[in-house]
This record gives structure tokens, C-alpha cells and sequence, in this order.
């Protein structure tokens, strides 16, 4: 068995650099450059320990930095094998210089997310745990963030795992009447087969809904923000910009100046789609027309739509109620300070009376939006979370093949055919934690993780 290496902390100058060994004889390789100030047999370090020392050159013994060395002892470390990390001082030659010394003294350089690999084929972790990791590490948004950690927890796997029980149960009944035709067993109940399946089928499908709020915590609502000229659109975007609590982050692959931006109200991410237009005086709704607002408005999960209060209802404003009828969307009468003049012509629930000028309100809005979308709840809310496209599709898969199964109870097939298909479910379901997956997959996985985890 080899011992791998690898750089764990971020590329570029920091105060501390991380270099993380593992592998059974990673002591043995640590011993031959590090010289800690006690000297100790490797063998008599306890696990968890930190001892301090230096780091030199393996051929000329000159001193290379001045460290701190964690000891993990098998199983009780990341990867389950021995394991240390070597915490010095985190400018890049250094850390490759210590690098390029454990790999001369006999180890080798890790592979992207090799560490975790070796947690899950260990057995210390399981590969949704293994891919909550990754997309804690890669969170954009605290809420995100905590769904994810949930994932870590092993609660999906608890799930998954739970209803594989059940639809083992269920098998092993069937079974019996597949491989003993012949002898008496009481002929399976297709009505209570079916009512099982269905039940799981609900479970299944509770989970493959969570994945749209999965997705709004990974990609943010995505909001527009519309109204006619001068009702205060840009004043509302700037104002939430500059707003303590609204934390702007960029949106990867994109740059701040281009049309979407990323904010957070209370830990929950909104992405504010066409900011470019609302800036740009451009995209003012009769010079835009219906068409275009109304291309927005459908790419949107929330519509903020914008009116100004001190002023009767315009024709334009018209055209905006129209649009937004059946989207998700939160009417905002603006310039309260001057007066409220307008009069809506429909009854709308989800009305907030704001004055951006003298911030009248705008807690109002926002508490408004966490309700909406029911975000609020996440933290107390002990449901699961899919955040990871990879779990969902499986999850859809395993959902086919479940209502399959039923509609073959329903045709009363024999019970092999149906049995195909519960099989298939399962076989979907085990690739969530990886208890039947191959090994392209786990390769595929684990490459996605950065060097060094
Ligand atoms: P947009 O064209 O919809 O983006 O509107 P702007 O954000 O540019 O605002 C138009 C004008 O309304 C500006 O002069 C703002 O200062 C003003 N304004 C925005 N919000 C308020 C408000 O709550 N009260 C008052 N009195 N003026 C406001």
C-alpha cells in the first residue's frame, strides 16, 4: 500500500499551508524529514497529537520551514489508515517544497479527492456522504451549506437505506414465490404489494420534490425584479446590493457587470436575473414590451414587482399585474412616503408597502420572500434536502421503476416480471450510497473533488 500526498490548503500565499500524508508507513516516511523538538518514537505518539519541529531537506539536511505535525492513527483518521498533516507556513514554495520532500522520501503525489475515496472504500463514509462533502466545500450560501452538512450527517443514506429495508422485505416475500412455485407458500397479496410499493413510491417522491428547494439553495431564487420607469427598481436592487445582510457573491462563470447578481437575504440566496436591464433604462416596460417581461417573468421562480404607490394605476401597470398572475410573485407599492394614491384593481394577497427612500418596510419584504418559499423552515425542519443532481435522478429512476412494478401488479403479471422492476429500483437507490455502483462512476465522482480532499 502506498502513502499519498498532496497540498490541502488553497493555491497562492496564506498564513498557513497544510500538507496531509496518508498511508500505513507515512510516519515512517514523516521521520525521515521532520525533526521534532522531542524526539518520541513514532510508534509512542498517540493519535491526535500535535508535535512541533522542522521540516528539512532529505539530502542536505538543510532546515526547510518551522511546523506543527497532527497525528492520526488508524482507523481513527480521515481515511481510516495513518494519517499526518503537516501545518507550516502557507507560502507556495515552501509548501512544495515539503511536498516535493515526503514524495523523495517515498511517497506519492495524491490524486484529486483521493483522501475521500479512501474514506469511502474503507467503508468510514458512504458516497452520498462522500458527495456532500464536495458540495459543502463548494456552498455558495449558508443555506446550501447546512443542507449539505445534513447529507455529511449520513441522513440521506438513512433514508435510502431504510426504504431499501422495506423493499427487501417485500422481496424476499416474492422471491419465495419465484423459487418455490411448487410448494404451498400462500400466494403473495397483490393488493398489500401494492399498497406497500405505493407507500414507498410517496417517500421517494416527498425526496425528489425537495430537490427544486435543493435547487434554489445551490442556484438562489431566481427573482426579477420589473415595473415601469421610475417606480424604483434600481433603487430596490441597489438598495438590497448594499444592504448588510444582502452579502453579494459572484455567480460562477459570470461577472459582476453582466445581466445576473447574487445576494443573500438572511442566508437565503437570490439570483437577480436582467440586472443589466433594470440599471439600463433600456428595458423599461414600454420600450421593452409585454414580450420581453413577459420572457423574464417566466424564466423567474419569484417575480418582485414594483408600483409606485404615490401615483393612480397606469395602463402599463396593467399590463405587469397580467403577467404576473400565476407566477410566484410579491407586489411592492413603492414611495409610501409621498402617499398611497394607487388602487389595485384585483384582490392580491402578497402586498408589501415599502418606501426605499425612508427604508419603511423593506424587512416586511424580505420576510415575505423567506415565506414564500418556505426556506425559513430549513433549519428546523428535520426533512431532507437533495441538493445533488446525482441523487435526484437516481431517485427519479428508482421511481420509474416502482410504478412500473405497480402498473404490473395492476395488469396482474407474473410476479418475475414484476419483480424486474423492484430489482431495478433497489439497484437505483444502491448507487445513491454506492452499495452497487462501478467504478467509472466513483472515479467520475471523486475527480471533482480538489486536490488534496
Ligand atoms: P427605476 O426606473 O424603476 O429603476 O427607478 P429608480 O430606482 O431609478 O427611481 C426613480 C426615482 O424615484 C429616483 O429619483 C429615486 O430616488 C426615487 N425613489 C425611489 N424610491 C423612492 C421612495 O421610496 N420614495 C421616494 N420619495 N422616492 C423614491
Amino acid at each position: 500500500m502506498s502513502v499519498i500526498v498532496a497540498i490541502s490548503t488553497a493555491p497562492g500565499n496564506s498564513g498557513i499551508g497544510i500538507v496531509r500524508m496518508s498511508g500505513k508507513e507515512c510516519f515512517e516516511i514523516l521521520d525521515k524529514i521532520f525533526m521534532p523538538k522531542t524526539k518520541n518514537k513514532t510508534g509512542e505518539i498517540k493519535g491526535y497529537t500535535i508535535k512541533y519541529g522542522y521540516v528539512h531537506d532529505l539530502n542536505n539536511k538543510e532546515i526547510i520551514d518551522e511546523v506543527l505535525v497532527s497525528y492520526f492513527k488508524e482507523p481513527k483518521s480521515y481515511t481510516t489508515e495513518n494519517m499526518c498533516e503537516i501545518n507550516c507556513h502557507g507560502g507556495t514554495v515552501v509548501l512544495k517544497k515539503i511536498l516535493e520532500q515526503c514524495i523523495e522520501a517515498g511517497a506519492r503525489m495524491a490524486e484529486a479527492g483521493e483522501f475521500t475515496k479512501l474514506a469511502f472504500l474503507n467503508g468510514r463514509i458512504d458516497l452520498s456522504q462522500a458527495e456532500s462533502i464536495i458540495d459543502l466545500i463548494n456552498s455558495k450560501t449558508e443555506k446550501e451549506a447546512k443542507a449539505s452538512i445534513k447529507g455529511l450527517e449520513g441522513e440521506l443514506s438513512i433514508k435510502i437505506n431504510q426504504v431499501r429495508e422495506k423493499i427487501l422485505d417485500l422481496m424476499a416475500d416474492i422471491e419465495v414465490n419465484i423459487d418455490y412455485p411448487e410448494y404451498d407458500v400462500p400466494e403473495i397479496s397483490y393488493s398489500k404489494e401494492k399498497t406497500v410499493l405505493e407507500n414507498i413510491k410517496g417517500e421517494l417522491e416527498k425526496l425528489e420534490k425537495s430537490f427544486e428547494t435543493g435547487r434554489i439553495l445551490k442556484e438562489g431564487i431566481k427573482t426579477a425584479i420589473i415595473g415601469r420607469p421610475n417606480v424604483g427598481k434600481s433603487s430596490l436592487l441597489n438598495l438590497m446590493l448594499k444592504e448588510e445582510r444582502a452579502i453579494v457573491s459572484d455567480i460562477e462563470g459570470t461577472t459582476r457587470d453582466t445581466i445576473e447578481e447574487m445576494i443573500q437575504i438572511e442566508g437565503i440566496p437570490l439570483k437577480i436575473i436582467d440586472t443589466a436591464g433594470i440599471r439600463d433604462t433600456a428595458d423599461e416596460i414600454e420600450s421593452i414590451g409585454v414580450d420581453k417581461a413577459k420572457k423574464i417573468a417566466n424564466e423567474a421562480d419569484l417575480i418582485i414587482a414594483i408600483f409606485d404607490a404615490s401615483k393612480e394605476i397606469s395602463k402599463e401597470d396593467k399590463y405587469i399585474l397580467e403577467i404576473i398572475k400565476n407566477k410566484k410573485s410579491i407586489i411592492v407599492l413603492n414611495k409610501i412616503d409621498l402617499g398611497k394614491k394607487i388602487k389595485l384593481p384585483i384582490k392580491i394577497n402578497n402586498i408589501v408597502e415599502i418606501s426605499i427612500k425612508t427604508k419603511q418596510g423593506i424587512d416586511e419584504l424580505y420576510k415575505n420572500i423567506i415565506e414564500l418559499f418556505n426556506i425559513g423552515e430549513i433549519e428546523s425542519d428535520q426533512s431532507i434536502i437533495i441538493t445533488n443532481i446525482r441523487h435526484k435522478n437516481k431517485i427519479t429512476n428508482s421511481i420509474e421503476a416502482l410504478k412500473k412494478a405497480i402498473s404490473g401488479i395492476e395488469e396482474k403479471l407474473p410476479v418475475d416480471i414484476i419483480s424486474i422492476n423492484i430489482i431495478q429500483c433497489l439497484n437505483e437507490l444502491g448507487e445513491i450510497t454506492g452499495d452497487n455502483v462501478s467504478e467509472d462512476i466513483i472515479n467520475k465522482i471523486f475527480s471533482k473533488f480538489c486536490l488534496g480532499k
